[in-house]
């Protein structure tokens, strides 16, 4: 039998969580964002699967963050319309991006030049990216209005243009900035006469007054919920990614025996130990302390001692059914119904779902199929 640690990734949650995001923005269009392989997801895959949906339910565009995702997609039979959401990294790209029909996002001078010096074929869609306050890409709000004049007058190579900006802080309960930077971006678009891209999941699921022509959510489609403070859309995201393993091995230690690297985890009492086969050599996370939780036949219990590459460990005191082959979840669904959210696992590791589900490692077999 093979190692029993599998990412079973659930296509018909990610549909759900893609019509939840298109129901909370019905007078935009959602762009699926499916960048770093779709959030550790499997991005053909998972791109197909939306593909598959009736058209009028389909995403009208995929959102990558590079050149080598959307050809990676293209070779995978996907069609559909694909942003890259960083633009080109290199103006060699440019014959590349037009050849795989790709839209571009625009955020530096330096971009600006190469595409208006390009004489594509036929002109290319572009997002022209404004700084509104996350102060990482895009032109300052001053800017833009020569910027957009720039692109309008030229018609043979720019098409279909957009504005967009990237929020900083649409999951914080305080949306002083954020209303700072839906502001700015509100007065450009009205005074430019633009449509507007600027909700990624956090806004799509809580700010209606930001999501305009286009939303971008990304997370929120995989099961995760971004909001500092859950809300009523946030709760009925589904778990797309569930982490699956198996006990191993059992031991059962006297009160005061150490488990594992430098013995972190001390028996309380005496205590049965479960070993997983799951370590941070699949990208779980290392910082995960004792405590954090993991469901054991569907019960929950916690970590007990360091994780390592290969293995972590678990206490079954309470679950005395636990035994060799009983499966244990890490983040997702037990078989048993049971429901663990890798938001949660995450605050134990002092991070975030995005690093959890981006870290699943290529040694992890991805296994695509609704749950039984
Ligand atoms: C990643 C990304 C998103 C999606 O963000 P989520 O928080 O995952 O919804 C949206 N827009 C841009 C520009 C991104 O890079």
């Amino acid at each position: 039998m093979a190692r029993p640690l599998v990412a079973d990734i659930d296509l018909d949650a990610l549909r759900h969580n893609y019509a939840l995001a298109r129901a909370l923005a019905s007078g935009s269009r959602a762009v699926a964002v499916i960048k770093a392989d779709a959030y550790g997801h499997g991005a053909v895959q998972c791109a197909r699967a939306l593909e598959s949906l009736p058209a009028e339910q389909r995403p009208p565009a995929f959102g990558v963050a590079c050149l080598e995702e959307a050809e990676s997609l293209r070779q995978g039979g996907i069609a559909t319309p694909i942003v890259l959401l960083e633009g080109i990294f290199d103006a060699s790209e440019l014959p590349r991006v037009e050849a795989l029909g790709l839209w571009l996002t625009v955020h530096s001078e330096w971009q600006l030049r190469a595409l208006l010096a390009y004489r594509p074929t036929s002109p290319i869609p572009v997002w022209l990216k404004i700084d509104s306050g996350m102060h990482r890409l895009g032109f300052s709000p001053e800017e833009a209005a020569s910027v957009w004049q720039r692109l309008v007058s030229a018609p043979e190579t720019v098409t279909d243009l957009h504005l967009m900006s990237h929020f900083a802080s649409a999951d914080a309960v305080d949306a002083s900035y954020f209303d700072r930077q839906l502001k700015c971006m509100q007065a450009l678009a009205a005074q430019l006469d633009a449509p507007l891209c600027l909700a990624n999941s956090p806004a799509t699921l809580a700010q209606p007054d930001s999501h305009g022509s286009w939303v971008r959510p990304g997370v929120m489609l995989y099961g995760s919920n971004p909001l500092e403070a859950p809300n009523g859309a946030s709760q009925r995201l589904q778990p797309v990614m569930s982490l699956r393993s198996e006990i191993i091995a059992v031991r059962d230690l006297a009160a005061g025996e150490p488990v594992g690297y430098a013995g972190r985890w001390r028996a309380p009492h005496p205590s049965r130990i479960a070993v997983v086969a799951c370590g941070y050599g699949d990208g779980y996370d290392r910082h995960a302390i004792d405590g954090t939780p993991v469901l054991v036949a569907g019960k929950r219990t916690s970590i007990a001692g360091k994780v390592s590459m290969d293995m972590l460990t678990v206490d079954i005191s309470d679950i005395p059914e636990a035994e060799i082959g009983t499966e244990v979840v890490l983040w997702g669904r037990s078989r048993h119904g049971a429901l663990l959210s890798v938001d949660e696992v995450a605050r134990y590791c002092d991070t975030i779902s995005y690093t959890l589900l981006t870290g699943v490692l290529p040694r992890v077999p991805r296994r695509y199929s609704r749950l039984d």
